[in-house]
């Protein structure tokens, strides 16, 4: 069996994106202990993750160097798998890891939604976010055809990221409508601390193709993608291209909060005006609270940590600044909603469930997401429901209606090691 660590924080801050990181500066104030836990080997989330030509060095460098500067325990490299009874459970390479805690911070931000269409399982048919995340860490992409496709801004942030990258992105594929996107750009615009980045991104991605009303159909290809079939305003056309790079905006990584106990509203953590959740002591930020931005997700981690270090008086001085990022939030959700055509992407047999290898027709037979699971095994391999779940809630109306440790795929060594009180209850 591996070993098992044991540590002990009066502060727990799980997720070292922006969110966590602004929680555990703000909760280290106090100079009570605070450890910091992401399942990265660095800290910077999403956004803020390795490479240099990030859309904000400026602000990551004077968060990064507090940091440095600061008392933190950065527990790197541990995914937090389960949470009970005032106690976390993570693995690392070599070891499981108990952490238990005073006072606990979830920040554990979002993921991309993926819908199934036909030949989306082909090699370098990817996330948009996957395709960033896989150029922060070396691919080289130089001359290569890019098609980007879905929906949300970060669309635009992985075209210019990948162009910057010596990509040829050949066209951004948006779901959502003109209309939407133009009264998206404007309210961006005047939106507090974003127009800077938007006219950024007009520049970086002049002369690349931009459709709306444009999604993806289908994809072909013998050993790898080679043509993507799009629908463009009614109309159907191929292009050739070496990878699609494919995301349908973002979904809150709400699992551990809900295993807390955590009550939600319409999918996201609900949390008090000092981010405080329905379980007394445990607070959010960041998008598992609503999607909004890197602004929002730092100044909800700072009102969180020293609301959990009982600064209140702090955290209120942060409540007007909060309230102008919030506009984000709504300004999101009125642009990118998905349109119901999107539900008739997959055929019978293409895969929704690509861990079980489930195909749509096997879904079709069932009318709740737990007799899915439980008749064809939706969402019981490796992934735990992570790209399924989601992508059946949208195509099905299902309410995913529980979640069970481990979040993550564990080795039974770092299971057998979770004490047995503090297993959760089932639900
Ligand atoms: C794939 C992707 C790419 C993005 N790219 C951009 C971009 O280029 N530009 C932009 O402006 N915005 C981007 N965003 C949006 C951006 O992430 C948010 O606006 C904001 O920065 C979110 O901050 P956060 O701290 O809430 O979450 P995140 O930055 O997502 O940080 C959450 C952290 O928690 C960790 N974590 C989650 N669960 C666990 C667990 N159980 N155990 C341990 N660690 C855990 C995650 O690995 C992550 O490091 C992207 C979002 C996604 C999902």
């Amino acid at each position: 069996m591996d070993s098992v660590k044991h540590l002990r924080f009066d502060v727990a801050v799980v997720g070292a994106g922006p969110a966590g990181i602004a929680a555990a500066l703000a909760a280290a104030d106090s100079g009570k202990s605070i450890g910091l836990i992401d399942d990265n080997p660095a800290a910077g989330g999403q956004i803020w993750r390795g490479a240099q030509t990030e859309p904000r060095p400026s602000a990551k460098s004077v968060w990064f160097d507090r940091l440095n500067k600061s008392a933190i325990q950065i527990v790197r490299g541990a995914r937090v798998f389960h949470a009970a009874n005032g106690e976390l459970a993570a693995e690392c390479d070599d070891s499981a890891v108990q952490i238990t805690y005073g006072r606990l911070i979830v920040a554990t931000g979002a993921r991309e939604l993926f819908l199934p269409f036909p030949g989306w399982t082909l090699p370098n048919v990817m996330g948009a976010g996957g395709l960033q995340a896989l150029l922060k860490s070396g691919l080289d992409i130089a001359g290569k055809r890019v098609v980007i496709a879905g929906t949300g801004p970060l669309l635009l942030a992985v075209a210019a990221y990948a162009r910057k990258c010596g990509a040829k992105v050949v066209g951004i594929c948006e779901q959502t409508t003109w209309p939407r996107m133009v009264r998206f750009g404007m309210k961006m615009l005047l939106a507090p601390g974003k127009a800077p980045e938007a006219l950024r991104f007009a520049y970086d991605l002049r002369g690349i193709p931009h459709w709306t009303d444009c999604w993806p159909v289908a994809a072909f290809g013998n050993r790898r993608v080679e043509i993507v079939r799009i629908s463009r305003q009614g109309q159907t056309s191929e292009i050739e291209c070496d990878y699609l790079a494919c995301g349908f905006h973002l979904i809150p990584n709400v699992e551990l909060p809900r295993m807390c106990g955590c009550r939600l509203q319409q999918g996201f953590v609900e949390v008090d005006e000092c981010q405080q959740t329905s379980v007394a002591g445990t607070y959010c930020a960041g998008e598992p609270t609503g999607i909004g931005g890197l602004e929002l997700a730092l100044v909800e981690g700072e009102i969180a940590g020293y609301a959990a270090t009982n600064w209140e008086d702090r955290a209120k001085h942060l409540f007007a600044k909060r309230a102008r990022h919030q506009k984000v939030v709504g300004i999101l959700k009125d642009a990118f909603p998905l349109r119901s055509e999107l539900k008739n992407l997959a055929r019978p047999d293409t895969l929704v469930c690509r861990c079980e290898d489930v195909p749509h027709e096997r879904l079709c037979e069932h009318s709740s997401w737990r007799a899915a699971k439980l008749h064809a095994r939706c969402g019981m391999g490796p992934c735990q429901g992570r790209v399924c779940a989601p992508a059946a809630e949208f195509l099905f109306g299902w309410e995913i209606d529980s979640v069970r440790p481990p979040v993550f795929p564990v080795r039974c060594s770092s299971l057998a090691a979770i004490p047995s009180h503090t297993a959760a209850p089932r639900n």
